[in-house]
C-alpha cells in the first residue's frame, strides 16, 4: 500500500489480513519477531530497530492500517491494546515510566501501515517529546 493509498479513504473495514503487510506477516509467524506477548486480539514483539533501551510494539491481529482507519468499533480492541501496553511496560523494566507512541499516516510519520503502538524507555528519562520549532 502505498502513502497516499493508506490515507486516502479512512474506513472502519479493513481487510482481516494483506498479503502484503510485513506486520501481518509477522502475526502469521512468516517473518522472525522476538514476541513479549500473544493473545487473541494482539501480538507484542521487540521493534527491529530500536530507539530506547526497550522499545516493543503491540499490534492487532486483525489488518487495520492506522489509528486514522479506526472507528467506534475498534474502541475495545484499542482499549485493550493500551491496557495491555501498561502491563507489558512494566513487565519489561519500565516500572518509572514509559513513552506510547502512534504514528499515523503521512503526517505522522507511519512507516508500516498496520496499527501499532510503541512502548519505549528506559533507564534514563526520555526527555522532551519532540524539539521545539520555535
Ligand atoms: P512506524 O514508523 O510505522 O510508526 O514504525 C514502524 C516500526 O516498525 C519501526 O520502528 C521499525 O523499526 C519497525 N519494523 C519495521 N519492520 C520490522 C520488522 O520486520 N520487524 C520488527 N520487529 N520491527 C520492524
Ligand atoms: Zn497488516
Amino acid at each position: 500500500m502505498t502513502t497516499d493509498q493508506a490515507n486516502a479513504s479512512p474506513a472502519v473495514d479493513s481487510p482481516a489480513a494483506d498479503p502484503d503487510c510485513i506486520f501481518c506477516r509477522i502475526v502469521r509467524d512468516d517473518l522472525p519477531s522476538r514476541r513479549v506477548f500473544e493473545d487473541d486480539d494482539m501480538i507484542a514483539f521487540h521493534d527491529i530497530r530500536p530507539i530506547a533501551a526497550v522499545h516493543f510494539l503491540i499490534i492487532p491481529r486483525l489488518h487495520v492500517v492506522s489509528l486514522a482507519h479506526c472507528g467506534e468499533a475498534h474502541a475495545p480492541l484499542l482499549g485493550r491494546m493500551l491496557s495491555k501496553a501498561s502491563t507489558l511496560a512494566r513487565e519489561q523494566g519500565l516500572a518509572d515510566g514509559f513513552r506510547t507512541i502512534i504514528n499515523t499516516g503521512r503526517g505522522g510519520g507511519q512507516e508500516v501501515y498496520h496499527l501499532h503502538i510503541h512502548i519505549v524507555g528506559g533507564p534514563r528519562p526520555l526527555g522532551a517529546m519532540l524539539p521545539r520549532e520555535v
